[in-house]
């Protein structure tokens, strides 16, 4: 394997190396959306042997309990492609991955505060550049679309008809399924105490089970990366952040079926779920959630006025109860975006980790860059380089020129809340 490190997303190559008789040539640790997407990639590349390994089992992690909306709506170009290009893939799942129907399709709405209309129509544009099907539509249009919501106060927003929504679980089994028809070796229930270096090279991981040699290791870990990767003299800039979830069964008047919506003016999302239900998901969390000892259950005053906030949009919401409800935790940045690339302190390791709410919808195309990443020493189908970990030491964080305030992360950057609508 290339081993020579480069500037920007210019991370590795991993042509023609050899293969090591005790061991892997890559191993991924983490079995969620992201690190399953990665080891479906590398291994359709025939990038030499593949070992994923994960503490529990697939899609256990974050990936399990995500609400996993499938939108285009964001503000960094960057984004939107890694968006757009998993779309189509999410769309064509059965004919790519040869399983059952993923994308469950329900248009999307995204409603901004009102002071924030001509950032709309920018991003707006700027999405439509990088191939999203999206369009801005009047407030008229909206209350046709939606006739249950009280829209009196949006005069316009983004409207995108080939949005949807899909399941983290069934994503991680199927990526890992067809990984393992091409021969990438699987382990659950192996936990990887630490990374195994040389001077400042990487060459594998220690397990419980016992060490695994690899040229390359690739922590696809989210809120778990801090610990692993601080073997290696490093400590990403990712914070945990708790996030409550209400299912919702939907009262007799309707409105909240046919539609899903971010909505920054009740600071909710919400989107048809199975049987009757409507998910209800927040747009903050205190910070600093354990992600192995974090609450299974918002408490009820929370979820109550987490739909409170949700029916001032869709009134139908406050008539039907909540079923249940799903906590789980983000892997927040600094800028709210992922850090893709090289470790800075060692050679022979990747981080592909701190999605900041946003991992599933953009997973495919994670797994098809990284790859690229691995294979060609420079992703070609989406460039990773704005989000090479690097960016932090550099000064040099993700700021897109029509940024809402909600997805600024301004406690990170000096101001006081923690904010952020990032499902
Ligand atoms: C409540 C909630 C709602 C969300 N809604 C959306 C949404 O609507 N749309 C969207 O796009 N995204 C959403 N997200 C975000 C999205 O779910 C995540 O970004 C994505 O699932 C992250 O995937 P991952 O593979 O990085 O992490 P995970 O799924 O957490 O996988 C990491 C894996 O690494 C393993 N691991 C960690 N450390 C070790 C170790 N030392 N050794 C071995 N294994 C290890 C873990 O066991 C785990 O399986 C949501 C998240 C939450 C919590």
């Amino acid at each position: 394997m290339d081993e020579a490190r480069g500037g920007a997303a210019e991370g590795w190559s991993a042509g023609g190396g050899a293969v090591r008789a005790d061991g892997a040539d890559i191993c991924i640790v983490g079995a969620g959306v992201i690190g399953t997407a990665i080891a479906y990639h590398l291994a359709r590349r025939g990038l030499g042997r593949i070992v994923l390994c994960d503490q529990g089992s697939v899609g256990e992690g974050m990936s399990g309990r995500s609400s996993a909306l499938i939108r285009m709506h964001y503000t960094f170009p960057g984004e939107v492609e890694l968006a757009v290009h998993s779309l189509r893939a999410f769309r064509a799942w059965p004919e790519v991955m040869g399983a059952l129907p993923v994308f469950r399709p329900v248009p999307f709405v995204r409603i901004v505060d009102p002071d924030e209309l001509e950032a709309l129509r920018a991003n707006v544009a700027m999405q439509r550049r990088c191939g999203a099907v999206v369009e801005l539509i009047d407030h008229d249009t909206l209350a046709g679309l939606a006739p249950g919501w009280d829209v009196d106060d949006v005069p316009l927003a983004a409207y995108e008809p080939e949005a949807g929504y899909g399941s983290g679980g069934q994503v991680a089994a199927d990526f890992l399924a067809r990984a393992r028809e091409l021969g990438v070796t699987y382990r659950p229930g192996t936990r990887v105490l630490d990374l195994r270096r040389q001077g400042d090279k990487v060459v594998g991981v220690t397990t419980q089970a016992g060490p695994i040699e690899a040229s390359l290791v690739i922590c696809a870990t989210g809120v778990w990366s801090r610990p692993l990767l601080r073997t290696v003299g490093w400590d990403p800039p990712i914070d945990t952040e708790l996030h409550a979830v209400a299912i919702v069964r939907r009262g007799g008047t309707g409105g909240a079926e046919q539609l899903s919506c971010i909505d920054s003016v009740t600071h909710t999302y919400f989107r048809p779920d199975v049987a009757g239900t409507t998910l209800v998901g927040s747009f903050y969390g205190p910070r600093g959630a354990d992600p192995d000892a974090f609450p299974q259950r918002a408490p009820d005053s929370e979820l109550a006025e987490l739909v409170a906030a949700a029916s001032r949009r869709v009134p139908s919401l406050a008539e039907g109860g909540i079923a249940r409800s799903v906590t789980g935790v983000y892997d927040m940045t600094p800028d709210t975006r992922p850090l893709i690339g090289p470790v800075p302190t060692v050679s022979g390791c990747l981080v592909v980790a701190g999605f900041s709410g946003m991992g599933f919808k953009i997973s495919p195309a994670v797994g098809l860059t990284v790859a690229e990443l691995v294979g060609d020493g420079r992703a070609t189908t989406v460039d990773l380089a704005p989000f090479r970990p690097e960016r932090f030491a550099e000064g040099a964080l993700i700021q897109p020129a029509h940024e809402y305030r909600d997805d600024l992360n301004s406690a990170a950057r000096g101001g006081g809340g923690l904010r952020g609508s990032r499902s």
